[in-house]
């Protein structure tokens, strides 16, 4: 990306490309291999914990954290350009913590919840994921059937949760459940719900794509402490979409690394490769995989940028972010698949991480709203601009 970045945050990006480069890619052929053999994309215990302590002792933590709670409280104009760098691999780590959750916990949590919860959380010492999706409300999370009801200083919720990311080893969920029902999303509230409290099962969990884990997950008469309300009752759809539209960010940018690395892989195998007598890159049709690939790719550059400038002077950027997560996906998932074509049975194999991003990248056209949900938003948006008259 081509934000205008201070010397010192130069050296820090610097310093997440030689993590990258040194740290996690000896570490990609085992990861691949794993998954190829049917287990999850997931770190060797050892291996992460050996770079979880060496990215604390360089100061690679906490990075967007706020500075009273020891973070560095960096703007999405470093943030994205070092999430972009994390994901060259497909190694799955990240410097801790999780940050969509984060910047749910900074816009909706009371000083008590700051306190417990994302101090812990910021300082990595504990996990946690988000709760929307239902069997029955994914793309249209409103319509879910979690209920909450009050009893006194507790809640009372009830339901059942699927496609759950990082839940088993989560300490505690964001998890969303109707308060009022009738009212849509007017009606849906936020809980801060430690994943030890009793009438909380994991029911199972669920193999997808690309090695990936998700999980199924029941709340049988599970109480809820008053205390564990994350903003206001009945008000939790406004913080949950703030941290979607990070989320969509960070997509933008796993895009961005994704597509950077095939088109580069695909451009050094066509120039060597020989078919017919000639080099692959000196067909024409080759020429315009690589010159599309080149020209989407700098688009979504260009978008990811607006959206960061946007974001980082307050702008609601909810618009930008759908429109961003539609074409990022789709344009990476057209470069991988362009790559995997270039490379022919090669392209095929589970020996190269082209078969990880491109099952990764199928899978994102789904999370965080599927395409034709985003594509709905940005048409009303639209349409809302030019009324008829
Ligand atoms: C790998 C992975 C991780 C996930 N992690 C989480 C998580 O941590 N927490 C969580 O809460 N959820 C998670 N999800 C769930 C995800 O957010 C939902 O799957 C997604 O919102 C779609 O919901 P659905 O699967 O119920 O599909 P549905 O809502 O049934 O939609 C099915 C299909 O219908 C089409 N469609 C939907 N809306 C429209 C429309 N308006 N116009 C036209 N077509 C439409 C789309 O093609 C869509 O794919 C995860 C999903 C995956 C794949």
């Amino acid at each position: 990306m081509a934000l205008d970045h201070t010397d010192e945050e130069m050296m820090l990006l610097d310093l997440v490309e030689r993590f990258v480069d040194e740290q996690l890619m000896p570490l990609e052929p085992g990861c691949i291999e794993r998954v190829a053999n049917g287990e999850p994309l997931a770190l060797l215990p050892d291996d992460e914990a050996r770079r979880l302590a060496l990215c604390k002792e360089l100061g690679l933590w906490a990075l967007d954290a706020p500075e009273e709670l020891g973070g560095a409280a960096l703007p999405a104009r470093v943030m994205l350009p070092i999430h972009e760098r994390l994901s060259r691999t497909v190694v799955p780590f990240r410097f801790p913590p999780d940050s969509p959750n984060l910047h749910m916990l900074m816009v909706a949590g009371n000083d008590d919840q700051k306190k417990r919860y994302m101090e812990p959380y910021a300082q990595g010492e504990m996990h946690s994921n988000i709760a929307i999706s239902e069997p029955q409300a994914g793309a249209d999370p409103a319509a879910m059937l979690t209920r909450a009801e009050r009893d006194g200083d507790e809640w009372i919720i009830n339901g059942r949760k699927i496609w759950i990311s990082g839940a088993a080893r989560a300490d505690f969920l964001l998890v969303m459940a109707v308060t009022t029902p009738g009212a849509g999303s007017k009606g849906i509230t936020a809980f801060i719900v430690d994943t030890d409290t009793p009438g909380f099962t994991i029911e199972r969990a669920i193999p997808m794509l690309g090695g990936i884990r998700t999980y199924e997950l029941v709340f049988d008469d599970m109480r809820v402490p008053n205390a564990n309300v994350l903003g206001e009752v009945n008000d939790g759809y406004a913080p949950m979409q703030h941290r979607l539209t990070s989320r969509r960010l960070e997509i933008g940018g796993t895009c961005i690394a994704y597509a950077e690395r095939a088109l580069q892989m695909m451009c050094e195998h066509v120039q060597d490769r020989v078919v017919f007598g000639e080099t692959l890159a000196s067909k024409q049709a080759i020429q315009w995989w690589i010159a599309d690939s080149q020209i989407n790719l700098h688009a979504t550059r260009l978008m990811v940028e607006d959206a960061i400038a946007k974001v980082d002077r307050g702008d609601d950027i909810r618009n930008e972010a759908s429109m961003l997560k539609i074409f990022a996906t789709e344009m990476a998932s057209e470069v991988v698949d362009k790559a995997m074509q270039s490379f022919g049975a090669m392209g095929m194999t589970q020996e190269m991480p082209l078969f990880l991003m491109s099952q990764r990248l199928r899978m994102s056209r789904i999370y965080e709203g599927p395409s034709e949900a985003h594509r709905m938003v940005v048409a009303r948006r639209t349409m809302a601009e030019y009324p008829t008259t």
